[in-house]
Parts: C-alpha cells; sequence; structure tokens
C-alpha cells in the first residue's frame, strides 16, 4: 500500500508547514484550513484510524493532547476557546488514513449539532429537523455550485484578482538597462526597476520540456507559437513566493517560450487534449487539491504561467492558490485564456 500524504510529510517527501515535533507526534498547518488556526496533530506511527487504536496508544494519544495544549496557548487561543476533532472513517468523512487531530479556533466555530439524532420526536425536534434538512440542502447547493464551472458568481469562493502593474512586469520579465548579455532586446526597453537576479539565475534554469511531469502529447490542432531552437540568454527575473498577479495577451507573448517559465493549462483534460499552449502542462483545476504529488514536481526556480478557458474560468486561480501554498511564485495568470489565444490568431 503506498504511503499516506502525512507518511510523506512526516518522511519529509513533502513540504508542510511543521509547528511542532517530536520522536512521536508532528503538527503542521492544514493546507486548505477550515478556522482561522487550523493545525493538524499527528502521531508519527502509522495508525489508519481510530478503530485501529491500542491499549498501547493509550499515552500517545494522551501527548497528543498536550501538544494540542501547548499549541493553542503559542496561538493565543487557550482562553477563547478551540476544537480538537478526529474523523473516522466513511461517515465522518476521513479522507487521510493515518490518525490525526484537527486543533481548530481563533474564530467561533459555531454549535456542533450536524450530527443531531434523526430520530427526534416532538414539535420543537421536529422544527429543528427541518431547519437541519433546508441548512443542508443549502449546504449541497453550495458545493454544487462550488464545484460547477458554470457557477452562480456569488456563491463562489472570492479569488483576489490584482492585474501585474508595468513595474511588477518589468521585475518578473527581468527588464532592466542592464538586462542579462544576449537577452531580448524587445523585453529590454525598461528601466531598472531592482532586478537582483544574476545571469547565473538564468542558466541555472532547466528546459522546460525536461523536467514537465508527464505533459500530455500535444493536440494536433495545437495552434501555438513555437519556442525559438536557439534561443538567446533569457534575461534574470526575481522569485517572488506566494505573488499572484493576472497578465494580459501581451505579456503572456513576452513569457511564452522562456526556459524560466513553467506553463500550466488548468483546463480539463478533455478541452487540454483538444488544443493548447505548446509546452503547456495540464494541472486540472478542479481537482488540483487531489493532486498534490503532481504539483510537487514542478520546480521551484520558475515563473508560473497559468490559463483557462478566459472569460469567468476560474480554474487557474484554484491552481495558483494551491501553488502559492507551496511558496511557488512569481505565478502570473493570464486571464484571457484559450479563448483570446486562438482569437489572437497565434
Ligand atoms: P480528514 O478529512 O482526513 O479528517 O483530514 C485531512 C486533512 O488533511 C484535511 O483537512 C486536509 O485539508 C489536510 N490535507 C490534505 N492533504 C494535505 C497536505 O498535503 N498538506 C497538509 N498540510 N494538509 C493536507
Amino acid at each position: 500500500m503506498s504511503n499516506t500524504i502525512f507518511q510523506r510529510i512526516i518522511d519529509r517527501e513533502i513540504p508542510a508547514t511543521i509547528e511542532f515535533e517530536s520522536d512521536d507526534i508532528i503538527a503542521i498547518r492544514d493546507i486548505a484550513p477550515s478556522a482561522s488556526t487550523h493545525v493538524l496533530i499527528i502521531p508519527k506511527k502509522p495508525i489508519p484510524t481510530v478503530n485501529d487504536l491500542t491499549e498501547a496508544d493509550a499515552e500517545l494519544v494522551g501527548r497528543v493532547y498536550l501538544v494540542a495544549r501547548d499549541l493553542a496557548a503559542k496561538y493565543g487561543i487557550d482562553a477563547s476557546g478551540y476544537r480538537i476533532v478526529t474523523n473516522c472513517n466513511a461517515d465522518a468523512g476521513q479522507t487521510v488514513f493515518h490518525l490525526h487531530f484537527h486543533l481548530l479556533g481563533g474564530q467561533q466555530l459555531g454549535r456542533m449539532n450536524s450530527h443531531a439524532p434523526s430520530h427526534s420526536t416532538g414539535r420543537g425536534n421536529v422544527l429543528l429537523e427541518a431547519g437541519l434538512v433546508v441548512l443542508l440542502a443549502i449546504g449541497l447547493a453550495i458545493g454544487f455550485n462550488a464545484m460547477n464551472p458554470k457557477a452562480i458568481a456569488w456563491l463562489k469562493p472570492e479569488y483576489k484578482r490584482v492585474e501585474a502593474s508595468q513595474e511588477e512586469l518589468d521585475r518578473i520579465l527581468g527588464v532592466s538597462n542592464t538586462a542579462a548579455p544576449g537577452a531580448d532586446a524587445s523585453q529590454a526597453t525598461q528601466p531598472s526597476t531592482g532586478s537582483s537576479t544574476t545571469t547565473a539565475d538564468v542558466t541555472a534554469a532547466t528546459p522546460m520540456a525536461t523536467s514537465a511531469p508527464s505533459a500530455p502529447t500535444p493536440a494536433t490542432n495545437n495552434s501555438a507559437t513555437a519556442p525559438a531552437a536557439a534561443a538567446p540568454a533569457e534575461p534574470a527575473f526575481v522569485a517572488e513566493p506566494g505573488v499572484i498577479r493576472e497578465i494580459k495577451l501581451d505579456a503572456f507573448k513576452k513569457l511564452l517560450g522562456r526556459k524560466q517559465v513553467y506553463l500550466i493549462d488548468a483546463r480539463i483534460p478533455e478541452k487540454f487534449a483538444e488544443g493548447h499552449v505548446n509546452g503547456a502542462v495540464n494541472v486540472d483545476g478542479n481537482t488540483v487539491e487531489a493532486n498534490i504529488p503532481q504539483i510537487l514536481t514542478i520546480p521551484k526556480d520558475r515563473i508560473i504561467v497559468i490559463y483557462c478557458d478566459g472569460g469567468h474560468c476560474e480554474l487557474s486561480h484554484r491552481v495558483a492558490d494551491v501553488l502559492k501554498n507551496f511558496g511557488y511564485g512569481p505565478i502570473l495568470i493570464y486571464t484571457g485564456g484559450w479563448a483570446e489565444w486562438t482569437a489572437s490568431g497565434k
């Protein structure tokens, strides 16, 4: 059986923000926090579920609670309050089968009433049950809406949409009046904005195609421009972990073909197979959270450029958010997407 994601974090195969570690316990920030403070306290021993605990584990579980107590004090939520939750198997929604304890806090967590018994009687309970059914229906609608590309905008997560300023673009593109030797002159027309990287950064970059994780073979109706065969040295760029900016067609064109660029097509695989920009790797925004191991094969020393359909498509932002959490950046989202790209005749 393959290792769980938590085992891989314990073994340092996958990065995580570690909040505490001892010989037998590790505590990490949850990648998709459900509260302002959301930490996972994980016994290192690979126990799949609570059902698999034995007498011998009693002390270990006790120590988990002491770690939770200390972390709560560290975050200053000990007095305001917090919750410790462990999900066991399908009905509880357990997704990672390596025993772990969610430490949640830093905000009002609400009452834990979603487990109210369904066989209760009496008028008050009937009303409560009716209310729960309505809440469940709303929850399902919101969930469905969030997954649906044609979702109603107000029910979808709000993505911060910041367009790259000219200054940021210049910096990311490495435009400076002391651009790297051999740099494309068209990319070196702006004044320097403080790029601090050197030509060594440029030459360190490896060609995109060699490290792309299992990129499907480009489709025959692919309409992108191929990178020049003997590309000149590229201007340096500044790595900016966590930075997500939107870009327009002009900037997208300038970035294409650069070795430093890691190009991601965030659309569904079927659309990717029909056609995509040359060199793009498919990371489906709908399933990105379930494909963290693929995400982690992406080299860190790249400018990440992502596109999806264009228009109201948010798949690029979903991929960008996950990449941001893993410390990638700069991350540039080409908002015109496939629709504008194909319409531009490229
Ligand atoms: P469960 O649903 O099994 O009770 O909780 C699993 C938790 O692990 C979820 O809250 C999920 O967000 C978190 N998680 C899943 N994959 C990763 C990961 O790669 N890194 C981190 N830090 N948390 C993860």
